[in-house]
C-alpha cells in the first residue's frame, strides 16, 4: 500500500493547533505548497553525502547514548541553531529502535543509518530554512483565527515547514514513503496505534495528488 505524499502531509498538518481553521479548499494549498518547497531545495543537493554537507556547513552531529524525553516524547534528534555554530544531537538508542521497527506490509525495515540519513537531512532542512530559504510556514499564506467585522487576526501554519522538511528528506535519500509515514509504521509496531485507526486516519485525510 502506497500512501500518497499529499495525504501524508495532510496527516502531518493535522497535528497543527491551527489545523480546524484552515478551510477545507485549502487543504491542497498548504500540501502542496510545502512539498513544493522541500522538493525544490532537495535539488540542489542530490547525490551529496548529508553528512559531507554538515561538515561543508560546520555543524556539529553530537552521538548520545541517552535517551531525551520531552513532553513524554522520546527524542531521536534535536538541532540547536546559533549564530555561528548548529549542532544536531542524535539519540541513537531511540534512532535504532525506529529502525527496527519500519517494516510495513513485508516490505524490509530501513536500516538505521537510513533512519540517521532521515533525521539529518530533516534537521539539515531546517537550517537551511534559517540560514537561506527562509521559513516555509511564514512564506505561505496565513489563517484567519479571529475574524470579527473590523477586526482580522492572522497566523502561520506551523506545521507547514515539517511536512517541506519530510519532503525534503525524501527527495535526497529516494525513501518510499514521506517521512512521518515511519513514524505512524513505528507507532503501529509497538503497538501505540492500531492498524483500524491509521487506516481511517489516512481515509479522513485522503487528498489527491
Ligand atoms: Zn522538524
Amino acid at each position: 500500500m502506497t500512501i500518497s505524499d499529499e495525504t501524508l502531509a495532510l496527516c502531518e498538518l493535522s497535528n497543527d493547533l491551527l489545523f480546524h481553521k484552515i478551510p477545507q479548499e485549502s487543504y491542497s494549498y498548504y500540501v502542496k505548497g510545502a512539498l513544493e518547497a522541500g522538493r525544490l531545495a532537495a535539488k540542489k543537493y542530490l547525490e551529496k553525502d548529508i553528512k559531507e554537507l554538515y561538515k561543508r556547513n560546520n555543524m556539529t552531529i553530537t552521538y548520545c547514548e541517552q535517551d531525551n524525553i520531552y513532553c513524554g516524547v522520546r527524542l531521536r534528534a534535536q538541532v540547536s541553531m546559533g549564530k555561528t555554530e548548529t549542532t544536531v544531537s542524535v539519540y541513537t538508542k531511540s534512532l535504532d529502535e525506529f529502525a527496527s521497527f519500519s517494516s510495513f506490509e513485508q516490505a524490509a525495515p530501513i536500516t538505521y543509518e537510513t533512519a540517521l540519513d532521515m533525521h539529518l537531512c530533516h534537521e539539515f532542512f531546517h537550517f537551511l530554512e534559517y540560514q537561506e530559504i527562509g521559513f516555509v510556514s511564514e512564506k505561505l499564506e496565513p489563517v484567519e483565527t479571529i475574524k470579527l467585522p473590523f477586526f482580522t487576526r492572522k497566523a502561520h501554519i506551523n506545521r507547514c515547514s515539517e511536512v517541506a522538511a519530510h519532503a525534503f528528506a525524501k527527495e535526497m535519500l529516494g525513501l518510499r514513503h514521506l517521512p512521518n509515514m515511519y513514524d505512524y509504521i513505528y507507532l503501529m509496531n509497538t503497538s501505540k496505534m492500531t492498524r483500524e485507526n491509521f487506516d481511517k486516519m489516512i481515509k479522513a485525510f485522503s487528498i489527491k495528488g
